[in-house]
């Protein structure tokens, strides 16, 4: 399967590596991610690609908005800053535009291993 993003070039993620070696193998299927920090930050770069099948792949099948579509967001993902990971959570900012304005969505976001690998199965907002 191709890229859906060049290799060479930064990954979306933010992580400083290439999309290649970085978030792209994922997104390719070529391996799973082994952490729940390295799934969420696959994720957000994928939102960022509008790679609605890899988000639903890595989304629990029972929390899953069935009606996803990236298609449609006009979202530009901008940043991505993870602040803890541990266990089988992980809490974050991402930071996107959406017409002209910034928005900062801070989250804690729950992982668990299905099958083997791990799926995103909700987030809160911290504090709540
Ligand atoms: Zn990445």
């Amino acid at each position: 399967m191709p890229l859906p993003f060049p290799a060479f070039k930064p990954c979306p993620c933010g992580s400083g590596r290439s999309y290649g070696v970085c978030c792209g193998p994922l997104h390719a299927g070529e391996r799973e991610a082994a952490t729940p920090e390295e799934l969420m930050r696959s994720r957000y770069a994928a939102y960022a690609l509008r790679d609605t099948g890899y988000v639903r792949r890595t989304w629990h099948p029972e929390t899953c908005p069935p009606d996803l579509d990236l298609g449609d967001d006009d979202a530009r993902y901008t940043g991505l800053t993870v602040h803890r990971a541990k266990g089988d959570e992980v809490t974050f900012t991402a930071t996107l535009r959406v017409g002209g304005r910034t928005h900062r969505l801070r989250e804690r976001s729950i992982f668990v291993r299905l099958d083997g690998r791990w799926v995103y199965v909700s987030g809160v907002t911290p504090g709540e």
